[in-house]
């Protein structure tokens, strides 16, 4: 009789970084259960392969090969390996690399129920582990890779990007958000470009606690000596200042201690970002990594009100004690549903201009739909009231766009998510659907075109724009009945390249001088149809090109920063922003 298949190819990583140690000691490694696949040396997956080249000293490491046993689920060569050894063995390098990298496809592929395409068209994307000597790492839609670097430490021992969670999962976000959302590099608002910083370091700090016994590892060293021979944890280890400080919460250990002045500090722990409402119109938080901590802050902070929350219903085993599994346990829980949650917003999410609200009413809604009993968790409350601190309030589920562009609840003229709102469903618009069908409505661009064409007054489209169906994608969740929630997502964009004086009479919007009278100003405009099963609209969320308020809003933060108007050619990749900050010495623990 042939053996039961293998459902998993599980693969030795190192969980954090080498700078994070277990109990005993040793680095923290965790195995990671990938689906099933055949590897050819390299590691070469289907979708990904690493290409061990080093262009600063023109090597190429050998390729680790993974034959199979009887089950056909590869051999991991690292199995037994000393956690010691690990991080000095460039093969380890290369599985580790490739292994976070399939680990975060697949768990985006899990939250979406579909296949993720990356954003350059291709199926594979080229992981180079030992890229360059740099104190870097980005994602190069060019190349079509990611390009992890290495750097001496201050010790003279190699510090490898590669060997960093959070570096990877944060590069490989990057990639899976180009290909949900290939406009959000577009220049636009100072939220749009930190947008995919921040989403990037949520994804990565979440994922942290789907590594198996990671959590219960790191909270381990709170336990104390009592507490650590019987698996408990006292109480006031886990209160939320103490979770926030640990390495759970922080991004990068070991780059954050080689780059930052003082030892022992994470590159990056927004979550401990102080609350004020007014951080959005600082200068400093105009940058698009520091602006980004205000969102990851937004949504680790809810993160660690749900977890206290979780912990506060958990019975004390003894005197002040907490069953440390059980701990772990909610933990993993609710980083596992939030990070559903968050991947899941992505399809809510306008195609152009987003702006951290759009994210909030995103995240909200997507949840709505498939939860609408909160009672578990209750994140949509956290996420709104942490958002709030921050000064963000939910905006669209946009049906009607006001004149602003945003859904707005009429009682309080303060934006609202859609649970609160009591604005006009889709179905009352007078859509057209007799000239579609709904089948190929559910996948055919050309299809969703027309529909928006025969729509176009409804729909508040600019008839003189370029306009462009960008994707249609199924999406299948299971709803609140049990039963499969089917839905399409398409997002189509508008552009209009209007010259500085066509601008002014248009909507009277008086440019700089300097700008010359043949310069093309880009204006850019979009929208996300979410259709039901039955190919009716749903949700349209709407960012109209004549929104003249958020336009010149756009211009003129793109013109202060130097980005308006375009010469030269366009950088599609994340070296730009990285390197810039590579070179930025006054804040060294913000190089990646
Ligand atoms: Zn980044």
């Amino acid at each position: 009789m042939r053996p039961a298949a293998s459902r998993y190819n599980h693969l030795t990583v190192i969980a954090q970084d080498p700078a994070v140690l277990d109990r005993k000691g040793r680095v923290l490694t965790a195995k990671v259960a990938l689906p099933p696949e055949y590897i050819a040396p390299g590691p070469w997956g289907y979708r990904v392969q690493v290409i061990d080249y080093d262009a600063s000293t023109d090597r190429l490491y050998p390729a680790p090969e993974y034959p199979t046993d009887d089950n056909g689920a590869v051999r991991d060569p690292f199995a037994d390996a000393d956690p010691s050894r690990l991080a000095d063995d460039p093969s380890f390098h290369a599985q580790n690399a490739y292994a976070l990298v399939m680990n975060t496809l697949t768990r985006f592929e899990k939250a979406l129920g579909r296949r993720m395409s990356w954003g350059f068209g291709n199926h594979q994307l080229k992981v180079v582990p030992h890229a360059f000597a740099d104190a870097n790492a980005f994602y190069s839609r060019n190349d079509e890779a990611l390009l992890l670097g290495y750097f001496e430490g201050r010790d003279g021992r190699t510090v490898y990007t590669c060997l960093s969670h959070d570096v990877v999962v944060h590069e490989t976000t990057h990639a899976l958000l180009d290909g949900l959302r290939e406009r959000f590099i577009d220049p636009s608002s100072p939220d749009q470009a930190a947008f995919h910083e921040g989403f990037a370091d949520v994804v990565a700090l979440l994922s942290v606690f789907s590594l198996p016994g990671v959590v219960e590892e790191i909270l381990a060293r709170k336990c104390g000596e009592q507490g650590a021979q019987q698996n408990l944890i006292p109480v006031s280890g886990v209160d939320p200042e103490n979770l926030k400080q640990s390495a759970l919460l922080g991004l990068a250990e070991q780059m954050g201690d080689e780059l930052a002045e003082a030892r022992g500090g994470a590159l990056r722990r927004s979550v401990k970002l102080s609350v004020s409402p007014d951080h959005l119109d600082e200068p400093e938080f105009l940058e698009p990594h520091r602006r980004g901590e205000i969102l990851v802050a937004a949504v680790m902070n809810a993160f660690v009100r749900v977890w206290s929350d979780r912990m506060n219903d958990l019975r004390t085993v003894s005197d002040g004690y907490l069953d440390l599994q059980r701990v772990a346990e909610e933990g993993r829980d609710a980083a596992d549903y939030l990070l559903t949650m968050s991947i899941r917003a992505l399809d809510y999410t306008p195609p152009v201009h987003l702006e951290f609200c759009d994210y909030l009413s995103a995240a909200v809604t997507a949840d709505l739909e498939v939860r609408p009993d909160e009672s578990r968790y209750r994140f949509r409350k956290h996420l709104r009231s942490s958002f709030r601190d921050f000064g963000i309030d939910g905006a669209q589920g946009a049906v009607v766009p006001t004149p602003e562009g945003k859904a707005v609840d009429p009682a309080t003229t303060a934006v609202q998510p859609p649970e609160d709102a009591a604005w006009l469903p889709c179905s009352t618009l007078a859509l057209v659907y007799d000239r579609t069908h709904s089948d190929p409505l559910t996948r055919d661009v050309d299809e969703v075109f027309r529909f928006i064409w025969e729509n176009n007054g409804d729909l508040r489209l600019t008839p003189d724009a370029f306009s462009q169906v960008l994707s249609v994608r199924p999406s299948l969740r299971v709803g609140p009945d049990g039963f499969a929630l089917r839905e399409t997502v398409a997002e189509f964009y508008q552009v209009l390249r209007l010259h500085p004086d066509e601008l002014e009479a248009r909507w009277k919007i008086a440019l700089p001088p300097e700008l010359d009278d043949d310069d093309e100003i880009p204006l850019y405009g979009g929208g996300t149809l979410i259709f039901d099963e039955y190919g009716r609209l749903k949700f349209y969320i709407h960012n109209s090109l004549d929104n003249v308020a958020r336009q010149k809003r756009r211009l003129d933060h793109l013109i202060a920063r130097g980005a308006l108007p375009e010469r030269g050619p366009r950088t599609r990749d994340f070296s730009r922003i990285h390197r810039l900050r590579a070179f930025d010495a006054g804040e060294p623990r913000e190089e990646w």
